[in-house]
This record gives structure tokens, sequence and C-alpha cells, in this order.
């Protein structure tokens, strides 16, 4: 396999996920003791944050971008981002590390979207990547047509990074997305995208109403599968 170059921390309760997932694959596809050659660098989430918030992305996007070289000096043979949101800077980390395949979020989640046959999803992740059109975009470019929730856009936001970030998981905040995931049936969605890698935490397809796509182990298996390229 090839060396995975991953960049966590955004939060690391997720990226302890990945983690995880990332190991079970690699011994899934090749049995035995075997698992995944990972280099984690694992960032300080609260100054990003900090950026995010304020809409320094060009800035998030340097801070990144360094972190990706360093993992592309250090060996790193296929890059991955464990996170949704910080893919709003996914086209500065690839121009900075040339040569490096990078595999992005949403293409395995619209990949897997593809192969159910479903032509319209709903999509649950920070007011970033429900909002800004980056990550719609991109499942656009594949086919997929998007709805994401309207009122409860604050309260999922604030879930995640009050709670879930946070390590909480509270049973009211479950109810409230299950709530919100059922207006977007009502909307015509056929599955729902879990599309921040702390949901994973929360929601699970015994809970929702609608079939999931959890971005977070379908993400960390697509690196697996880049490596093993
Ligand atoms: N991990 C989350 C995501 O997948 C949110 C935290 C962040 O802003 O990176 O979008």
């Amino acid at each position: 396999m090839k060396l995975i170059g991953l960049i966590g921390g955004m939060s690391w309760e997720s990226t302890a996920y990945y983690y995880k997932v990332m190991n079970q694959e690699a011994a899934r596809k090749y049995g035995g003791l075997h698992s995944a050659p990972i280099l984690l660098h694992s960032v300080d989430f609260s100054p990003i944050a900090r950026m995010q918030k304020a809409g320094q992305w060009d800035q998030a996007g340097r801070e990144l971008s360094r972190v990706a070289r360093r993992l592309q000096d250090a060996g790193a043979e296929v890059l991955g981002l464990a996170t949704n949101t910080m893919h709003y800077v996914a086209q500065a980390i690839e121009d900075a590390t040339k040569g490096l395949p990078f595999v992005h979020i949403a293409r395995p989640t619209g990949e897997a979207i593809r192969n159910k046959g479903c032509g319209t999803v709903g999509l649950i992740g920070t007011r970033f990547t429900m909002e800004m059109g980056f990550y719609r975009e991109k499942l656009l470019s594949m086919g997929i047509s998007v709805v994401v929730p309207e009122d409860g856009i604050p309260e999922i936001h604030r879930i995640i990074y009050d709670e879930l970030c946070l390590g909480i998981v509270l049973p009211s905040s479950r109810a409230f997305y299950v709530e919100e995931i059922n207006k977007l049936k009502a909307r015509g969605a056929e599955a729902v995208i879990l599309g921040c890698t702390e949901i994973t935490m929360l929601i699970d397809e015994t809970d929702s109403p609608l079939p999931c796509f959890d971005t977070t182990p379908l993400h960390a298996k697509a690196l697996v599968g880049a490596a093993c390229e």
C-alpha cells in the first residue's frame, strides 16, 4: 500500500474515526495483521475555526497547504483532508502539492450516491458546507441534485461546533437532526448526505428516516482504496 497522508484534527473527534476505519479497511482487504500505512498531521482546530468564522478562507487555505506540503515532503503518496468544510480550500491544497493524488471527500460520496441510483439527496453539515455551494457544485457536476435544510441551518451548525466537535452526543440533538432529515424527505430527498465528519457520532441508518451517505467512512475507505491502486 502507498503511504496515506491525512490532514486531521478538524475536529480530532472525527479524525479518530478516520484512523479506525482506514485500519479496518486495510485489514478487510488484506486480512490478518495488515493495517494502513498513515502519516497523520493533526492540526489545532481552534485557530482554523476562528478563521472560518471570520471568513479568512485564504489564510486557512495557506495554513492547510503548508501542512499538506509537510506531509508530501515526509513521503505521503496519497492525500486526504478529514473534514467536509475545509474542502472549500481543496484547490489551494492541490495546487500546493502538485503530483500528489488528492482524494476529494465529495468524490466517493457522489460515487456511492450514483451507485444507489439516487438523483436528489439532502445535505446536512456545517452552515459553510450547506450554504457556500462548493460542495453542492461538486455533486451537481456528478449529476446529483442537492437540497439543504431551510430554518434548521443555524441549529444544525451549532450542534456540530458546540457539541459534536467536543465529543458531546445528546439525544435531543439527534431528535433535531431526525426532524430536519424528515423535512428534507418531504422536499424530495431520496437519501441524506451526512456531510460533516462528526455527524457519524450522532446519526446512523437506524435513526434516520432516509438512507444515509456518511462521508466519514466513505472518505476513509476511499483513501485506503487510492492507496491500494
Ligand atoms: N468536520 C466538520 C466537517 O466535516 C466540521 C468541522 C470543520 O469545520 O472542519 O465539515
